[in-house]
């Protein structure tokens, strides 16, 4: 089974949950605090003192929270790890080229993760402090606010106070500013990180066991979904770092030349495994697994085998367009067969091959 942003699905929301448990009694501390003494004429200054019983309490709140949502992370990383390694095995029990490899036991992923989970875990505890700064400073703001009685002009500072407390309860205590100045919603921002890194330690779980199984090229999928985002890696070869370019062929036995096309880092950070990517990865095998490289001239009879699965793809997006209820899955499909037809058109004048259309309709025999 080859590796991709599914693999590790499900994981990040216990890890997220934890801050919005968190959030919750924050905001509900912040609300004990402002209904105290609203009558007392000295209110402004009492609450300004007591800011700083709150940052204590808050800072308290928020180390247990951190404690356990690393905790869960780590858990997270873990598991994602070995869904990697899990769902390489699947893709190695089934390929008859490799029968006749050794295969050395699974990795143990606490070793392999070690700096991920040390990377994720500050990321994770650099999170407290500005959960704290943000809380008090929005609690700052009511409280100056409401003493100013600027709010709503309403008749008491309880009243005010539950209209402020009321904004903030719907926006979120927002601590997380990205580059772009956005300012996230805590849980939101927890559960994307941690989705990013637990797909990457179930990509690397993947490629450990499948290098241990001596495969270290890898070839990303020709999704049959839309994701323009890695549309230009469909089909390339990765390695993961400098490796030979001169493989076996498992076919004939050969030493022969393959494109590697970057590594799956250099894919990675361009994009591949983003929020809801529809492509995976899985593992290269020179001479059986069939290259999906257009503009890679090798023999002939690779080139006509590539060809064969152009016409699978136009064939298939033709029962796509036909099974299409909604304008938009019509249009898509449409495009995608255009695509694919444009494409043969390509593959075959470069490698002088005889168009056969009547293998791109649907009806034809398979
Ligand atoms: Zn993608």
């Amino acid at each position: 089974m080859p590796v991709s942003r599914l693999t590790a699905e499900g994981l990040a929301a216990q890890v997220a949950a934890v801050y919005a448990d968190v959030e919750v009694r924050l905001l509900s501390m912040m609300a004990r605090y402002l209904e105290q003494g609203t009558e007392s004429p000295d209110w402004l200054n009492t609450k300004m003192a007591e800011l700083q019983t709150f940052r204590r309490r808050a800072m308290r709140l928020i180390a247990a929270g951190e404690d356990e949502a690393v905790e869960l992370l780590v858990g997270a990383l873990h598991t994602a790890y070995m869904r990697g390694q899990a769902s390489a095995q699947g893709e190695l029990d089934t390929n008859p080229d490799l029968t006749d490899e050794a295969m050395p036991a699974p990795r143990f992923a606490d070793l392999a993760i070690q700096s991920m989970v040390a990377a994720q875990s500050e990321q994770m505890r650099g999170l407290s402090l500005p959960i704290v700064r943000a809380a008090e400073g929005a609690l700052r703001d009511i409280i100056v606010s409401v003493a100013a009685g600027s709010l709503t002009g309403a008749t008491t500072r309880l009243q005010d106070a539950q209209t402020a407390l009321d904004r903030l309860g719907s926006r979120g205590i927002r601590a997380v500013t990205d580059t772009a100045g956005r300012q996230w919603e805590l849980q939101t921002y927890v559960e994307m990180a941690t989705r990013t890194v637990t797909a990457q330690a179930s990509v690397q779980g993947h490629l450990d066991r499948l290098e241990d199984a001596g495969i270290n090229l890898f070839q990303v999928s020709d999704s049959p979904r839309e994701c323009e985002i890695c549309a230009p890696w469909e089909g390339k070869i990765l390695s993961r770092g400098p490796v030979s370019a001169i493989q076996r062929n498992r076919r004939t036995g050969k030493m022969e030349s393959v494109r590697v096309d970057g590594t799956v880092e250099e894919a990675t950070r361009a994009g591949l495994f983003h929020p809801n990517c529809t492509h995976n990865l899985s593992g290269y095998i020179h001479g059986a697994t069939r290259t999906s490289d257009a503009g890679n001239d090798r023999a002939g009879y690779e080139a006509q085998q590539r060809q064969r699965q152009m016409e699978r793809k136009v064939r298939e997006w033709k029962r796509r367009e036909a099974v299409a209820v909604t304008p938009a899955a019509k249009a898509r499909a449409r495009a995608k067969v255009k695509a694919w037809r444009d494409a043969i058109d390509a593959h075959t004048k470069e490698h002088g091959l005889p168009r056969k259309r009547n293998r791109e309709t649907l009806t034809a025999a398979r």
